[in-house]
């Protein structure tokens, strides 16, 4: 269940003041960097497959332009709200800028709880925004993503309803497409896989080797799955993992690969034979050295932060500690990888994708895997050696190099007119 008094904006806004203030920016600056560029609230009626019509609301909000086009996923759930959209596409600016990307922030959404959808429902749906929030949109302009709840499917489906607006396909509209549409091969393990290595790069300053290693995960959707797979082959052992009906539990390990077979399958996790049952609550509370929430924001919090067993977090999700737990792990000497470098994997193959898509290119995998790691690990490194030098935690120095890089790009460019 959502906590009604928990707003990820408010937990923005919480995480940016600290770093205004640290940074020393101008008043009248902070006050561009807090405010999102451009918000949009769309009405989108779509057609139910009785012939009944349904009536969804989505957003899309650039938050900063200043280094390049906004860029951010589209996400469907029944928690998508205008305060969600705003704070994700925050995330996103600082996420794009300590990647070292060429991009500021964006993020969509829908309310709508897409399980009760029909596929020809979601694709209506889907058209329909995209029509919607199509005058905002363009490859130089604002380039969505799949985030929780949109997959490549969906990708096509925005690309070509887009296709239909300017008149020709233009593939790098969005990215996380099919890779036959254009999609960028290695983008769909892209986020679980940068944070493998950033975390692995970051784990030995803090005296961790993730090889061995219990890890406890999360979510296993997109980005928990595939981390759970990539840490189990190099060794790591997954200990409890979970999705939206509660978690399983093995000390010896589970067989991921099993795992993934019984998902596959459209079971339950917490109805895995090969682990005992166990609540959400549970997993984020399980004995580790890593743990890994990739599911939704405000999942670590003031209440559990102290209950905490693993010695290092590493946040595939977007926000899920909230200020208050992160003064707590700082204060237990618990790092925690940040979710704008921990999950930044998935934006910069979207990146790779979007430039392949502008020229007409294609990478092999191996030469993706090999780019993501060049542009992640020294991402990571940046933020380590920041945080040495000024005795902060990793979030603290990810945030400043971010806050910074945007800052400067506004003071550079100046303010029009
Ligand atoms: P997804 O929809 O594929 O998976 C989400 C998983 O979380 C599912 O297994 C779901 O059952 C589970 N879940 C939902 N609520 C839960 C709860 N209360 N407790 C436990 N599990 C719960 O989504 P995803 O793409 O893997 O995204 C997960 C997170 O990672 C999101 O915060 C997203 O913004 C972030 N992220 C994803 C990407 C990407 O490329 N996929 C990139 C960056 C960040």
């Amino acid at each position: 269940m959502p906590d009604a008094r928990y707003n990820p904006w408010q937990h923005a806004q919480a995480q940016l003041e600290p770093v205004i203030e640290r940074l020393g920016i101008e008043p009248g600056l902070a006050r561009v960097l807090r405010t999102p560029r451009r918000e949009l609230t769309v009405a989108v009626p779509f057609k139910r497959d009785d012939g009944s019509i349904e009536l969804a609301i989505g957003h899309r909000v650039q938050h900063s332009t200043a280094l390049g086009p906004a860029k951010g996923g589209i996400r469907y759930h029944p928690d998508v709200s205008l305060d969600e959209v705003r704070a994700l596409a925050m995330w996103m600016s600082w996420k794009c800028a300590v990647a070292g990307l060429p991009y500021g922030g964006g993020k969509g959404g829908i309310t709508i709880d897409p399980k009760q959808l029909s596929a020809a429902e979601k694709e209506r749906l889907t058209r329909r925004y995209t029509a919607e929030i199509a005058p905002i949109i363009g490859p130089r302009e604002d380039v969505p993503a799949p985030d929780v709840n949109t997959d490549a499917q969906v990708m096509a489906w925005f690309a070509d309803t887009y296709a239909f607006k300017v008149g020709r396909y233009e593939p790098a509209v969005v990215t996380g497409k099919p890779v036959d549409l254009g999609g960028s091969l290695g983008r769909n393990e892209a986020t679980a896989r940068g944070l493998v290595e950033v975390t692995r790069a970051l784990a030995p300053k803090f005296g961790l080797e993730l090889e061995g290693a219990r890890v406890a995960i999360q979510g296993f959707g997109n980005a928990g799955m595939i981390a759970a797979q990539l840490l189990g082959g190099i060794g790591a052992k997954i200990v409890a993992t979970s999705d939206s009906s509660g978690g399983t539990f093995n000390a010896r390990g589970l067989d991921v690969a099993a795992l993934v077979r019984h998902k596959g399958k459209g079971h339950a996790v917490s109805a895995f034979s090969g682990g005992e049952k166990i609540g959400n609550a549970q997993v984020l509370e399980t004995e580790c050295e890593l743990l890994v929430p990739a599911a939704l924001e405000n999942q670590i919090t003031a209440a559990n932060a102290p209950r905490l067993r693993c010695r290092m977090v590493s946040e595939a999700a977007n926000g899920p500690t909230t200020p208050e737990a992160d003064a707590i792990l700082d204060e237990r000497g618990i790092p925690v990888v940040p979710d704008i470098l921990a999950n930044a994997g998935g934006v910069t193959v979207s990146y790779f994708e979007w430039v392949q898509g502008l020229e007409g290119e294609s990478w092999s995998e191996e030469d993706v895997n090999r780019r993501l790691r060049e542009k992640i690990v020294p991402a990571g490194e940046r933020v380590a050696a920041r945080a040495q030098a000024d005795k902060t935690s990793l979030r603290t120095a990810a945030w400043c190099l971010a806050v910074d890089r945007v800052a400067k790009a506004i003071r550079t460019r100046g303010i029009f007119p």
